[in-house]
């Protein structure tokens, strides 16, 4: 009898572990988009499903079709559907501020995904902003040295705009100073719109007499805009703009000759990481405790717990890069040329 007791005990105890090991795995990792406008945030979205489902977790998501108001709604609702987890890309750094109070105060941990969140327990995920910013002036600078330039920023309500725009100055700030380079226009993009970058190129262009020798772009979105601008007056291609994304599209305007750098992020890594870290503070590990983490030094003061991944600058000579790591195909960069 006692033997009998014993053996129903270790099945007891057997299906209990058992079902430990599956509730670490079946977790709800919960991702709040803020639109997939740029073509990166797809790949970026693929990367992070397979390696929640890799791991045994679930997926589940909301995309805030640029609207911060229905982002709110969207983290709210991922949180009741059970997320034990939350990745988010905000639209708007201040206005997703409640959700993430919200979050916090249930024990949710928060990613922010690619884009600040000033919270001070929310982890941030990001590549180096002002490393992209840097890259993308030396892109220009080296094409152009002196003349007017005009300065395409990202979004006001995206903390990244100014992170890149302080890189970008940074390396230019010498020619500036020396009068070399002339500041002569500089506007946020709404919503990092294409069409928006397009219409203040088109400002830019009429105020200064078509007198601009460069055009600094944040992203590949602004810069096809700022290039469609430039084309409608004869000058795609002798003008040297930057962006960031490796897009398709822009790695063909490069192979074309009519943009001078893209920043190449790998989102398929930070896609990646996202799920990894969202994964291991939920079973509770430690935002100090992340593999590679630093302390950042946020604008508003805050020392959040940070991962920053590598960006690579892709011109025309080294176009390979983006090839040989799968990301795009030697046809699609290659169209037209
Ligand atoms: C990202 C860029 C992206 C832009 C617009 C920024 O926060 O860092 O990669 O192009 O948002 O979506």
């Amino acid at each position: 009898m006692k033997k009998f007791t014993t053996a129903i005990l270790a099945g007891v105890a057997m299906t209990l572990s058992l079902s430990a090991v599956a509730s670490a795995k079946d977790k709800v990792i919960g991702v709040s988009w803020s639109n997939f406008q740029e073509e990166r945030w797809k790949t970026d979205e693929a990367a992070m499903k397979a390696a929640i489902e890799a791991a045994g977790d679930k997926y589940i998501s909301a995309d805030a079709q640029s609207s911060p108001a229905k982002q709110l709604t969207d983290v709210e609702s991922l949180i009741s559907q059970g997320a034990n987890a939350l990745i988010i890309l905000a639209q708007d750094a201040s206005a997703i501020g409640p959700a993430v109070d919200k979050a916090v105060a249930e024990g949710i941990p928060v990613v922010g995904y690619d884009r600040l969140i000033e919270n001070k327990d929310a982890f941030y995920l990001t590549f180096d902003n002002k490393e992209v910013g840097r890259m993308q002036a030396k892109g220009v600078f080296a094409a152009k040295p002196e003349g007017n330039y005009v300065f395409i920023k990202g979004s006001g309500a995206d903390p990244n705009a100014d992170f890149l725009f302080a890189g970008q100055m940074e390396v230019l700030k010498e020619a500036v100073d020396a009068g070399k380079i002339k500041n002569v226009g500089e506007a946020y993009t709404d919503g990092w719109l294409p069409a928006n970058a397009q219409k203040n190129m088109e400002q830019f262009l009429t105020a200064n007499d078509n007198k601009i020798d460069a055009v600094v772009a944040s992203n590949d979105g602004t810069a096809g805009g700022a290039i469609a601008a430039l084309q409608a007056q004869g000058l795609a291609g002798s003008v040297p703009v930057s962006g960031q994304d490796g897009d398709h599209a822009a790695l063909n305007r490069i192979a074309l000759g009519t943009q001078t750098v893209s920043v190449w992020k790998d989102a398929r890594e930070l896609g990646k990481n996202a799920a990894e870290i969202a994964s291991q503070l939920a079973d509770g590990k430690k935002m100090e405790e992340i593999a590679n983490v630093t302390k950042f030094k946020t604008p508003g003061g805050l020392d959040l717990n940070s991962v920053f991944l590598t960006p690579v600058p892709i011109t025309k000579d080294n176009l390979n890069v983006v090839i040989d790591a799968g990301w795009v195909g030697k046809d699609v960069v290659c169209q037209g040329v």
